[in-house]
């Protein structure tokens, strides 16, 4: 049986620090993953669906499959270079601000704007989420609030 495996791309350029940056962070180097990688950290913070990144590739003339960018979108997730943002099971967003941080969610057009973490006070009862510590022992490992907002069609 012959194992097909995607080959690691001898001819990227030495230094590139995306490519660099996924090899540090255990994500193996191809080329679609490269391609996929320097177009979703271009340009800042950035929240993009696996659609939108397809598409941004497509205008680049870049043909990549719409699941090669999700496989490769959960992989960057999993290695901890972007987070994945849940709005509904139909719309997922990936972020590239990885530090712990809330969102505005315009419903009218779908866009996400980020909320520094400091203005948003979350309590519980019997819980201090400012120090980690949850409900029965428990441990928060993270606090995503989203605020739903219409813009005024007046
Ligand atoms: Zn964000």
């Amino acid at each position: 049986m012959t194992v097909v495996t995607q080959p690691e791309l001898a001819t990227q350029t030495p230094g590139d620090p995306i490519s660099e940056r996924l090899k540090a962070s255990g994500v193996r180097v191809t080329e679609q993953r490269l391609a996929i990688s320097k177009c979703l950290f271009s340009g800042g913070h950035r929240h993009l669906t696996a659609e939108q990144l397809k598409d941004e590739l497509t205008q680049q003339g870049q043909k990549v499959a719409l699941a090669t960018v999700y496989n490769t979108l959960h992989q960057l997730t999993r290695a901890g270079l972007i987070k994945q943002i849940i709005i509904d099971p139909q719309r997922t967003y990936f972020d590239t601000n990885i530090h712990q941080h809330h969102h505005f969610f315009y419903e009218d057009d779908g866009q996400l704007e980020d909320i520094p973490n400091e203005r948003i006070a979350v309590s519980l009862d019997q819980a201090d989420p400012r120090h980690g510590q949850g409900p029965n022992g428990t441990k928060i490992t993270s606090v995503d609030v989203v605020i739903r907002l219409q813009r005024d069609k007046g």
